[in-house]
């Protein structure tokens, strides 16, 4: 049956599915559901908790108003239960107060939002109180309806075939696919839900943990290149301005042992931010050098890449090249050439290095910084510039030994586990509303001290979505109130040139303070910034906040972190607490394992082209755990079935190129 067949489909609306993703019956069964709204489980509103997402049942007690500012709408309807009162906002959608009366009894699904009063923002309606209604991702002129309708057609008439042996899904106490899929698609109770999705991460972990592990053994088997490193290390590090720390020095010695091996090094290094993993990345390129070999450094920002091309070219002088996405094309053919003729030994850049026309003339090794913004296919991508070139994955994001070794199975794990010395821990202060203010003449201060400030909103402009504070109306504010210092702005709708030249400014001192967005998060180094404001920091996850701590404490003067939220509740909060309390990278990412499951740092996410997506992220720890551990069951067993499934395993992860490490 072709989906034009269905009553209702036309050939344009076949289009706009196929656009999803949804190109079959078949198709639509893993078009699943982004979110759900449970019904079923409303929370008191004197019980919400700020940030949350949860459902309620409250009654209209007022007919809707509806507000107009310049192009925008707002629906606001005041709502309640026997606890208390809640506003349900909705923006841009005006249809709305048409269609809510007063005395309407209302499920409502949303983010909580306490702020003089408890409200939600577009918060998504249910029909009735005992249901779980899921939530489809739909794009203009679709709607739920329709989705609904074709996935129910499809379930009814196509047949699910089970994708994984009975044995496994009896030892882990599976659901069947044919079940699962029913249940995602027609969820009867939050805990049939669970295990349905259960099921499916467990599928789609143990796929990928079975490409991993795979691989991790045919790079075992590969010829790589065995580097000549002697006396290169003591070289090194009579050349560099500083004393390695201990935590450098071993892993220096771990890389360069890898790179004086046969087989290719495949290396990750997890590191604190500021724990000085860039020397590390040099030394590997060193090694390449002076073997002949050339180097490839990727960063996930034009920004990070201008960095790391300053402090190499310190090193390699005029053998390093920078290739951007936003050079001109002569800047760019130039340095294509000198990389094709092997003139440019080290080449420094973005995922434009990545381009079908970067050819290298004899690539060595291949180095990846802030790694948790690159997919595992765009590094496997890199690395087939060269023959079996030695690889280096860096991350700042640190994660729990039990989950990189799982998740990041194919590689090797270095940690740096201690700062350069004379480094004063950030203090982290929770700022009291009251005391905002003083908090801006704090900075103010500060700026006239020399000492440079980031404030960091969760958004760019106001929005409808939500309240927190916006960049553009903080730079605007800071600007009225600041008079003889400089307020700058960044945030990741600005052109790369302009962000460019911003940072540039702030680094030379210029700007003394700059407001921005978490564009900031990754990797900068501005040692004379000594204050970081997190705005609304109740909005942003742990991992989020720790890196943008990073960015201060750099140089060595003591530096602050101050945590201001649009909460009443926030001290309450877990993750500010968890703030507050520590430190260490590896603490906090432990705690939020434990909070949130694997998290959106490592969330085996389907970046699908055409919309495929499923929100598997916060993979509970408990599901890692048995996937990983049946994938290392099934590769040890070579049986025909287990051979079928990493054959599997494979086609999904190369046919979809889907899988990428958020
Ligand atoms: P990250 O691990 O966050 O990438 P960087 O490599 O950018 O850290 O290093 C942060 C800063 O610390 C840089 O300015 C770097 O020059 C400096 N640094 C690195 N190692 C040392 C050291 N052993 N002693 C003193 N300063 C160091
Ligand atoms: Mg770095």
């Amino acid at each position: 049956m072709k989906l034009t067949d269905i009553k209702g489909i036309g050939q344009k609306r076949a289009e706009m599915l196929e656009d999803i993703g949804i190109v079959s019956l078949d198709a639509a069964l893993s078009y699943f559901p982004v979110d759900y709204i449970d019904a079923t489980n409303p929370v008191k509103v004197a019980d919400l908790t700020d940030g949350e997402r949860v459902s309620v049942s409250v009654e209209v007690i007022a007919e809707p108003s509806v507000f107009y500012k310049g192009k925008m709408s707002m629906v606001s309807v005041k709502c309640a239960d026997e606890s208390g009162k809640i506003t349900l906002k909705w923006y841009n959608q005006p249809y709305r107060s048409k269609q809510i009366h007063l005395g309407d009894r209302l499920y409502a699904t949303g983010r909580v939002i306490k702020n003089k009063g408890v409200s939600m923002a577009n918060p998504l309606l249910c029909a009735n109180g005992d249901s779980i209604t899921p939530v489809y991702s739909i794009c203009k002129g679709l709607s739920q309806t329709i989705i609904k309708q074709i996935i129910r057609l499809a379930l009814d008439s196509q047949l699910i075939m089970e994708s994984l042996p009975k044995e496994l899904l009896d030892r882990y106490g599976l659901m069947s696919r044919k079940d699962a899929v029913r249940e995602l698609h027609l969820p009867t109770t939050t805990s049939t839900l669970k295990k349905a999705q259960r099921r499916l991460q467990f599928e789609e972990t143990l796929m990928y943990m079975l490409v991993v592990e795979h691989q991790k053994d045919a790079r075992r088997r590969n010829n790589g290149i065995a580097f000549d490193t002697t006396g290169l290390l003591e070289k090194f590090l009579k050349r560099i301005p500083f004393t390695p720390t201990d935590a450098q020095l071993k892993v220096l010695k771990e890389v360069d042992k890898d790179m004086s091996q046969g087989s290719p090094m495949n290396r990750l290094i997890q590191g604190d931010v500021g724990s000085g993993k860039t020397l590390i990345a040099e030394y590997a390129l060193t090694v390449a050098a002076a073997n002949g070999y050339q180097g490839a450094f990727m960063a996930p920002t034009e920004i990070l890449a201008r960095q790391h091309y300053q402090t190499l070219t310190r090193l390699f002088g005029s053998t390093c090249c920078l290739l951007l996405g936003s050079q001109n094309a002569t800047q760019r053919r130039e340095v294509l050439q000198k990389l094709r003729s092997g003139t440019c030994f080290i080449v420094v850049g973005t995922h434009a290095i990545l381009s079908e026309t970067v050819v290298f003339e004899k690539l060595g090794v291949v180095i990846t910084d802030e790694q948790h913004r690159f997919g595992v296919s765009q590094r496997a991508k890199l690395s087939k510039k060269g023959m079996h070139p030695d690889t280096l994955v860096m991350s700042a994001t640190p994660i729990p030994r039990t989950l990189a070794l799982i998740l990041y199975g194919d590689l090797d794990l270095s940690v740096i586990d201690r700062l350069p010395p004379g480094r004063k821990e950030v203090k982290t202060r929770l700022i009291a509303r009251g005391k905002r203010q003083d908090l801006y003449r704090y900075l103010h201060d500060e700026a006239l001290k020399g000492n440079q400030s980031y404030v960091v909103c969760p958004l760019i402009e106001p929005t409808e979505q939500s309240e927190g504070v916006s960049a553009v109306e903080m730079y605007e504010s800071l600007n009225q109130q600041y008079k003889g210092i400089t307020v700058g702005l960044i945030h990741g709708r600005m052109k790369e040139q302009q962000k460019n030249d911003v940072m540039e400014s702030f680094k030379k001192g210029e700007i003394s303070v700059l407001v921005s967005t978490t564009v900031i998060e990754v990797g900068i180094d501005v040692e004379n910034a000594t204050n970081m404001v997190i705005e609304s920091a109740n909005r942003f996850g742990l991992a989020t906040l720790h890196q943008l701590r990073g960015r201060v404490g750099r140089g060595k003067k003591q530096s602050y972190c101050f945590l201001l939220s649009d909460s009443t509740d926030v001290a309450q909060t877990e993750r500010i607490q968890a703030m507050l309390s520590t430190s260490d990278g590896f603490e906090l990412a432990e705690r939020d394992m434990q909070l949130r499951g694997s998290g959106d740092i490592l969330g085996l996410r389907q970046h699908g082209e055409k919309g495929l997506q499923t929100a598997w992220n916060n993979i509970p720890v408990e599901v890692l755990h048995s996937a990983s551990q049946a994938a290392s069951d099934i590769l040890e067993l070579p049986t025909a079935v287990n051979h079928d499934l990493v054959e599997r395993a494979f086609e999904s992860f190369y046919q979809n190129d889907q899988i990428v490490m958020n």
